[in-house]
């Protein structure tokens, strides 16, 4: 049987509801089996994170525990070198075959900048692109480089139920409730205050406590 996998790439730093929600509403909106939650080691478009990859995937695994549609993916954590998604991709297609789909889950503030991306012609060719809207990032359009206008323009399915025509090749975008939460935000405020309540799990919290992270303003 065909299975609709969803590939949330992040750094994780650290995971919050923002994430949890959006993959839950999507995984519900789309029918999708299984959402892969990716940790990133070594992010090729930022400084690299002063949290190891191992803390943030940690945290991502005691985030997504109790939920058996999620699971963490350490593939990037096991490669030397920057974190390429179309890397991940191709050993995803390796590891699952081209039977099942793939929906790779972005923001429309990483879809702003995806022409920057290692070999970004390529990823519609392993997976649909499903973007969700941030609250207070500007819409996509007018800023939109043409290069993505014109990716968009040629990809776009405005119906998700289009989307199970093919395992690969549609961009789609998906309402979700909004959650104005950052990881740059709760990094700032856990500088100051260790209970940072209700915008990330518990138990990640505990972790966060356990080992001292983010004592330090990012
Ligand atoms: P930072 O503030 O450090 O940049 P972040 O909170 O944006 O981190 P990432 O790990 O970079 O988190 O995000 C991974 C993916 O999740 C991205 O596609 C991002 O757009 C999306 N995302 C992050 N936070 C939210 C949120 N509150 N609502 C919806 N999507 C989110």
């Amino acid at each position: 049987m065909k299975k609709l996998i969803g590939i949330l790439g992040g750094t994780f730093n650290p995971i919050h509801y923002g994430h949890l929600r959006m993959a839950q509403e999507l995984a519900d909106a789309l029918n999708l089996n299984e959402v892969r939650f990716i940790p990133s080691a070594n992010p090729p478009h930022r400084t690299k994170p002063e949290v190891s990859a191992q803390h943030r995937a940690a945290m991502v695994q005691l985030a997504i525990r109790d939920n058996h549609l999620f699971r963490l993916d350490k593939s990037e954590l096991k490669r030397t070198g920057a974190s390429y998604t179309i890397d991940t991709l191709i050993s995803l297609r390796e590891e699952l075959g081209e039977d099942n789909a793939f929906y790779l889950i972005m923001g429309s503030d990483v879809f702003v900048k995806l022409n920057t991306w290692h070999r970004w012609q390529e990823l519609l060719d392993y997976c649909h692109i499903i973007l969700i809207q941030r609250p207070n990032a500007s819409p996509l359009q007018p800023k939109l480089p043409e290069e993505l206008t014109a990716l968009l323009h040629d990809h776009y399915k405005e119906n998700a139920d289009d989307l199970v025509l093919k395992n690969f090749g549609y961009i789609h975008m998906q309402k979700i409730t909004p959650l104005d939460i950052s990881a740059t935000k709760i990094r700032e405020m856990l500088a100051t205050s260790p209970e940072t309540k209700y915008l990330l799990p518990d138990s990640v919290l505990s972790y966060i406590k356990q080992h001292q992270l983010y004592l330090h303003k990012a």
